[in-house]
């Protein structure tokens, strides 16, 4: 099994150390025909629209929208919000594989980055999350279920083989989402 890490812009550097710190294969995905070596994917978070612009190149989003719809997936921050249904502020493109509603920059100015503890029904207590210019899920469809929310407010959820986090699991030392992610690799759908 390996788990590919979209490479094309943003912190993917990290989530590939997360992923082989707990064991798994990586491959760092530059070009859409690599998306054929692995089992999963993972898209990091960084700047949605600037990494939609490259995806818009040579068929790699139509590729990876294929892809999502029957490999397991795993985008946070900006991932998330390629991988959700409707994106709105303002409205862009998505892949579509996950249904969600998501409200980019959604946490204004003051709380534009910091690091919190959001409940999880994640075994071991709450979850240390790092938002950075988050996305806020402001709709989740019926088969979506919530593993994290922060007040109130989801913010790591699943659907099927699809998980999406608006906060950056990469960048704490706290190891649970990534451990659940390739726990749901593995074991087919959950
Ligand atoms: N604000 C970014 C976007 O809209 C996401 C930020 C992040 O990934 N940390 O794409």
């Amino acid at each position: 099994m390996r788990i590919g890490v979209l490479a094309i812009q943003g912190d993917f550097e990290a989530h590939r150390q997360r992923l082989e710190s707990l064991g798994a294969q990586t491959a760092l995905i530059r070009k859409p025909e690599e998306l054929d070596a692995v089992d999963a994917i993972v898209i990091p978070g960084g700047e949605s629209s600037t990494m939609l612009k490259f995806l818009e190149r040579g068929g790699f989003f139509e590729k990876l929208c294929a892809f999502v719809k029957t490999k397991p997936a795993f985008g946070t921050c900006a991932g998330a919000i390629l991988l959700a249904k409707d994106v709105g502020n303002p409205p862009q493109a998505s892949l579509g594989a996950l249904d969600i509603q998501v409200r980019r920059n959604a946490y204004g100015r003051q709380l534009e980055s910091s690091i919190r503890r959001s409940e999880t029904t994640l075994p071991g207590g709450p979850l240390e999350t790092v938002f950075i210019r988050a996305p806020r899920i402001v709709r989740i469809g019926k088969d979506v279920e919530v593993l994290a929310t922060d007040q109130g407010l989801p913010v790591l959820v699943r659907q099927g083989k699809i998980m999406a986090a608006t906060f950056h699991p990469e960048l704490s030392s706290d190891t649970r989402v990534h451990a659940e992610f390739l726990r749901s690799v593995k074991n087919g759908t959950k």
